[in-house]
């Protein structure tokens, strides 16, 4: 059901399914019919695959993604402002939602007949490109930027794709692979084909709630790729008459390096490179990000905004989310629950919405400052039994561990 390339802006089409830029600048992304599109009848079991019918791909390849579980988190809902769901991303294969896209565009590599795919990419991405081009049997070229951390390369390194550190610009590195003559499809985080895969999220999302839909969809934005992929999956479900209303789409970053949501602010129409300064967040310190524009487009098209929030305030929503959830998710993720109370306090999220806020990468790959001195006790065996009398006694009443204050 998927018929060709189109830009959301100007219009353009195109049949050749390895264009990525259309001619106005604007990336594209695939058109896909779903007049004839039903929830599926397939197990939860097949992930993704589930929705086979309105992919660019025909066969899985790896270990499955997708098939996330969509938690309602009441015990954050005064946190949160609001009605909270999670969708927990951090349980895909490598950790993040980016093997959504990944499996999608190192199947549609072997399908044309390529022997490479590669990715320009912080972290994430090139773990999990690397992880299905493996599974693929195929190479795999990763370009990470120069100073990016020894214990995230030793991650992706034991997928052993071609590493190569790059000094240079690293906006000028994305688009100069997608310019590439070389017969090898490179997955970046707005492509088409990866665009595709993680549209698949928001089907989830909507497939989990159905007959209802959310009020709100909040998600982290660094390149504006996945903030593309659930605006075009929404924009498909409501052709297919499954959503009747566009959950509104909000995007939250770091205020450290937030072009998005600076261009939002200034009621700009498109959005530039800013100077950005260090944040926990690294999976989304994008400063120039390709499907800026796109992403939005996608807020303002569908009554949503872009805003940013501190890394103190990203701090405590991942504590939140680790004490009271039971999720540790990395801090790019985190940011998304900082977003919604911002945007509860700010009056754009009611305490009746239904609002599900994307948990895009786990907490388990990364040591963060977690102050271990102040959550631990050494004790002498023999006061085993004092010491948990003691803690007994001065827990009683506070069973609720005060996780809804606000
Ligand atoms: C890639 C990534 C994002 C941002 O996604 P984009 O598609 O680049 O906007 C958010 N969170 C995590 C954990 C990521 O890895
Ligand atoms: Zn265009």
């Amino acid at each position: 059901m998927t018929r060709g390339l189109e830009c959301y802006d100007c219009g353009y089409t195109s049949d050749d399914q390895t264009e990525s830029r259309c001619r106005c600048g604007e990336s594209l992304w695939f058109s896909t019919d779903t007049n004839e599109f039903a929830w599926p009848t397939e197990a939860w079991t097949n992930g993704m695959w589930r929705y086979a019918d309105v992919l660019p791909v025909s066969k899985p390849v790896g270990v499955t993604p997708g098939g996330t579980p969509l938690v309602r988190a009441d015990r954050l809902d005064e946190y949160a402002g609001c009605r909270l769901s999670l969708k927990v991303e951090a349980q895909n294969p490598t950790g993040s939602f980016k093997d959504r896209g990944s499996a999608v565009g190192v199947r549609h590599a072997t399908e044309i007949g390529r022997d490479w795919v590669g990715t320009v990419s912080h972290g994430n991405m090139a773990l999990s490109t690397s992880a299905y081009a493996a599974a693929a049997g195929l190479e795999c070229a990763v370009f990470v930027p120069a100073e990016t951390p020894e214990q995230r390369l030793e991650l992706i390194a034991r997928h052993d794709p071609h590493i190569f550190r790059v000094e240079g610009d690293y906006g000028r590195l994305y688009e100069q692979t997608l310019a590439l003559e070389a017969p090898i499809t490179f997955v970046n985080s707005d492509t088409p084909l990866r665009v595709a895969g993680q549209k698949t999220v928001a089907y989830e999302i909507c497939e989990q709630l159905a007959p209802s839909v959310p009020d709100a969809i909040v998600l982290p934005i660094s390149s504006g790729g996945q903030a593309s992929g659930v605006w075009t999956a929404l924009r498909e479900l409501e052709a297919a008459g499954l959503i009747d209303d566009l959950p509104r789409l909000y995007g939250v970053q770091a205020a450290a390096c937030d072009p998005i949501a600076t261009a939002y602010r200034e009621g700009r129409e498109s959005v530039t490179a800013v100077d950005a300064a260090e944040t926990i967040a690294v999976s989304i310190a994008n400063s120039d990000p390709p499907s800026g524009t796109r992403a939005l487009a996608a807020a303002r098209a569908t009554d949503g905004a872009v805003v940013s929030v501190s890394d103190d305030a990203t701090r405590k929503a991942m504590d939140r989310l680790a004490t009271a959830v039971g999720l540790s998710v990395e801090p790019s993720s985190a940011v998304a629950l900082a977003g919604v109370r911002k945007l509860s306090d700010a009056g754009e999220l009611a305490a009746d919405d239904e609002v599900v806020t994307i948990l895009t990468g786990s907490g388990y790959k990364e040591r963060y400052e977690t102050d271990v001195e102040s959550r631990t006790k050494t004790i002498d065996l023999e006061a085993l039994e004092a010491e948990l009398e003691g803690i007994l006694e001065g827990s009683e009443g506070d069973v609720s561990r005060q996780t809804n204050d606000r």
